[in-house]
């Protein structure tokens, strides 16, 4: 079955992790600070730190912003569910925004007068975690404008975005953002196996990042609250984790992002050939703008308006019988049993429920060959005409 998704490993990726293998640090040596270099100077942000995946990095991001007990946090319904996990880990609660059906990302209209109403309701959030569904950045600019309306931090969950741009910015430079999190799993863009990583133009919340990653330990002696500290002392100041990612990791990140702007042209081709072969078909591409330049982690396609998730589903599995590994991003969050513990029911976002019956992903990755679009293609048109004609 051709997969939705596929990492990509060379010569060089193995070269330069059996390096690390070589040598005398298998975690903290200098390939974690060397990685985090070349995420910074790659998004041109400040600050990089790199964690054990996204999930850590959301975790540490939303404490060093200050949620905790009592908080609010929103988060869109169509994502992962680690988005909003990352508040509840807090003590935080969480509520889901709607999206739009034009990019699948929060639907700024519905997040104004959502806003509104918690002002007058005076439950403002205290963030809100904005996802850059598939790739594609969110409107940053005005959501960045509402932010400094209302008095909310932003926390950019980018762990489909790295390699984007966003008005001819990288995604991750933060220009809109308090955050930005990337996640290095083998499905996203770039690979160190597990991995992520924040990058901040704050200097104060990157270092607290810093030490929440490593069990809130201080070794800089200028830093000590107990003077009279031997050579070897170490200081604990606050409750921190063990969320670091090894060197091996960060020579597999390290070599792969040399490649990542290669890897994000190639998943243009591609969806430029889906664009193409979907033109006069039922499907609904995503869009596809050159200032709000896609990664194209996903390839999302809508069947049309009114199709039910039955109907959705019989075709997906179609599909993948054929051959074709259609895949779903994703149940909007507040349905997943877990989350109906918190109140919403069905019918409580519209779109995004909307969005779940007729959504799929097509597969979509650098070294996928043209007679595997074809075929993609194909299939997707031929099993269209068998369940919906
Ligand atoms: C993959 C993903 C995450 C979690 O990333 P991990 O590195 O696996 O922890 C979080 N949010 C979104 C939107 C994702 O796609």
């Amino acid at each position: 079955m051709i997969p939705y998704g596929k990492h990509e490993i060379s010569d060089e990726d193995i070269r330069s992790v059996t390096d690390v293998l070589k040598s005398s640090n298998l975690t903290q040596g200098s390939y974690v600070p060397a990685f985090e270099s070349a995420i910074s100077s790659y998004c041109g942000v400040k600050h990089a730190v790199v964690t054990a995946n996204a999930t850590s990095s959301l975790h540490i991001g939303c404490l060093a912003i200050g949620i905790s007990s009592g908080d609010l946090v929103w988060t869109s319904a169509i994502t992962f569910v680690a988005s909003a996990n990352c508040a509840l880990y807090c003590g935080a609660r969480v509520d889901f925004l709607d999206v739009s059906l034009t990019d699948y990302n929060i639907d700024i209209q519905k997040l104004k007068k959502k806003l509104e109403h918690a002002r007058k309701s005076s439950d403002l959030p205290k963030a809100i975690i904005v996802v850059h569904l598939a790739g594609q950045s969110c409107e940053m600019a005005e959501i960045r404008a509402l932010s400094k309306t209302y008095g909310f931090y932003i926390i950019e969950d980018a762990s489909h975005a790295i390699g984007a741009r966003y008005m001819n910015s990288p995604v991750g430079c933060c220009e809109f953002s308090d955050l930005t999190v990337f996640s290095f799993h083998p499905v996203k863009i770039i690979t160190t196996g597990e991995g992520g990583a924040i990058t901040t133009n704050s200097s104060k919340v990157a270092k607290k990042l810093s030490l929440l990653r490593s069990h809130g330990i201080v070794k800089e002696k200028t830093e000590f609250v107990n003077s009279q500290s031997g050579s070897l002392h170490y200081e604990q100041q606050s409750l921190g984790f063990n969320y670091r990612m090894t060197d091996l990791q960060a020579a597999l990140g390290l070599s792969q992002i040399k490649k990542l702007d290669e890897y994000v042209r190639r998943r243009h081709e591609i969806a430029d050939f889906y664009i193409e072969e979907f033109k006069n078909t039922s499907f609904t591409t995503p869009p596809h703008s050159r200032s709000c330049y896609s990664s194209f982690h996903l390839f999302i396609t809508l069947l049309p308006s009114g199709t039910s998730l039955d109907k959705k589903n019989e075709f997906i599995d179609l599909c993948r019988k054929a051959g074709v590994g259609l895949a779903f991003h994703y149940i909007p969050v507040y349905l997943h049993p877990y989350f109906s513990n918190f109140g919403h029911l069905s019918g409580y976002l519209k779109n995004s429920e909307e969005y779940y019956s007729r959504a799929f992903s097509v597969p979509i990755f650098p070294s996928m060959v043209l007679s595997q679009q074809e075929k993609v293609s194909e299939i997707l048109k031929t099993t269209f005409d068998q369940v919906f004609g």
